[in-house]
């Protein structure tokens, strides 16, 4: 049984039923929807260009085909780990042999803006789900003005989208740089220039206070350098596991569901997956936890091997992407804040490489513009080459 209808939950039934598992299946979802990709949820849907079906890792007919249950718009709402059953939001209660969470994360309306008011007043947006990226899409009328409070991937992905609907948009953020937190001021700085380039207005080192609604003039965000007044206000301040389940269940909590290098939990029959899983990475040797999109579908499928009695490891190092405007990147690794950066292209062309390094070691790497080197730049992580040779744009980077 499945907790959780989404990436990681779909690409584990798909696994174990390829596997040749043959016991019942059911995946258990709060959404009414199949499971789908959410990152053209930022993008392409919200532009307009890809519908739901488009992104759904398995067609409907192959849930019916391959005997896996669905059960839509249920939450799970208890584990009982001694009996092995979960209890659901329609009064029913399922058993089961092996369970998997998979219930990724919510909107976070918290953290850095738990003072805020007024986040829920009509005309406030988060953005997580199909139907938040409906209702949005839905207000993204050429000339509106649209406040995004946050310039992480979310939000930098929206502002982009709303822009090419003809939207007004400026970003709100109290750091210096858009991705400041998750990538640093270099490929920030870079991000930054691209939005105000396309007419993003960013507001930097600026802190929201609240949201009003004016009966006359409509929304106003109070910041630290003035009300600034909105059509509809996005708020894109991050994600927040939704481990409540696990922890009521007396499974062991850290910044997820803690889970061992074969997404094995406190509880063997239990394993946790994808933005859920604090799970134990052998190639890093640490336990982290990973929001994104690879990640979802790599432990789906760890987690199916491990049922089907696989000795197989978490073993492989994070990757995402992106695309805002006409940039497209991949990153790949794991790097730190203090990392030394080293720059291989000019930023100003648009095309360019940048190398993370500790101790002379690379650590992570992200290719923008350029396609098809991803692989290449994974198999340099751990390795040892001088930052001249790195930036040395006439060596192949193959030859590195
Ligand atoms: C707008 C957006 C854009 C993104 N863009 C990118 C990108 O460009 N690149 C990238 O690498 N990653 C991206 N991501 C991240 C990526 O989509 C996630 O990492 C991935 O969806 C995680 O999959 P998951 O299955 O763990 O969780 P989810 O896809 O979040 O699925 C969890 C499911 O469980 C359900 N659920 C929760 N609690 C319960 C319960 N008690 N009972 C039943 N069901 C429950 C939820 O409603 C949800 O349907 C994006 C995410 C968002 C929201």
């Amino acid at each position: 049984m499945v907790i959780g209808g989404g990436l990681a939950a779909a690409h584990c039934v798909h696994e174990l039923r390829k596997g040749g598992y043959g016991k019942p299946i059911t995946i258990v979802s709060d959404e009414d929807v199949i499971p789908y990709e959410r990152p053209p949820l930022s993008k392409e849907f919200l532009q307009g260009k890809k519908s739901v079906v488009d992104f759904q890792p398995f067609p409907e007919e192959w849930y019916a085909a391959a005997s896996v249950s669905l059960r839509l718009g249920v939450a799970a709402t208890r584990i009982d780990t001694s009996n092995k059953m979960v209890g659901l939001s329609d009064s029913t209660s399922i058993g089961y042999d092996n369970l998997v969470i998979a219930t990724g994360c919510r909107s976070r309306l918290g953290g850095r803006a738990s003072n805020m008011t007024g986040w829920d007043l009509p005309g406030v947006h988060t953005l997580r789900s199909l139907a938040d990226s409906q209702a949005l899409k839905e207000q993204l009328v050429d000339g509106r003005q649209l406040v995004i409070i946050g310039a992480g991937w979310i939000g930098m992905e929206v502002a982009a989208s709303a822009r090419s609907a003809g939207v007004q948009v400026i970003v709100l953020t109290p750091d210096e740089v858009p991705l400041a937190v998750a990538m640093g001021t270099e490929f920030g700085s870079h991000v930054a220039r691209l939005h105000i380039k396309n007419g993003v207005h960013c507001r930097f080192g600026t802190t929201v206070s609240g949201i009003a609604l004016e009966p006359e003039s409509g929304l106003k965000v109070m910041t630290s350098s003035g009300d600034v007044p909105a059509d509809l206000v996005l708020l894109a301040i991050g994600a927040v596991p939704n481990n409540e389940l696990a922890t009521e269940a007396g499974l062991e909590v850290g910044t997820g569901v803690v889970v061992d290098a074969q997404l094995r939990s406190s509880d063997p029959s239990v394993l946790a997956i994808g933005d859920i899983a604090e799970a134990f990475n052998t190639t890093l040797g640490r336990s982290l936890r990973v929001e994104h999109w690879d990640n979802a579908i790599r432990q789906g499928k760890l987690a199916a091997a491990t049922i089907l009695g696989r000795e197989e490891s978490y073993d492989w190092l994070p990757y995402f992407f992106t695309d805002q405007f006409d940039l497209g990147m991949e990153y790949v690794g794991d790097r730190a804040a203090d990392d030394h950066v080293v720059l291989r292209g000019e930023p100003g062309s648009g095309e360019f490489i940048i190398f993370w390094l500790r101790k002379g070691l690379i650590t992570a790497a992200m290719n923008v513009n350029i396609w098809d080197v991803n692989d290449h730049l994974r198999s340099l992580i751990g390795k040892s080459i001088s930052a001249d040779r790195l930036a040395d744009t006439s060596l192949d980077l193959r030859s590195l």
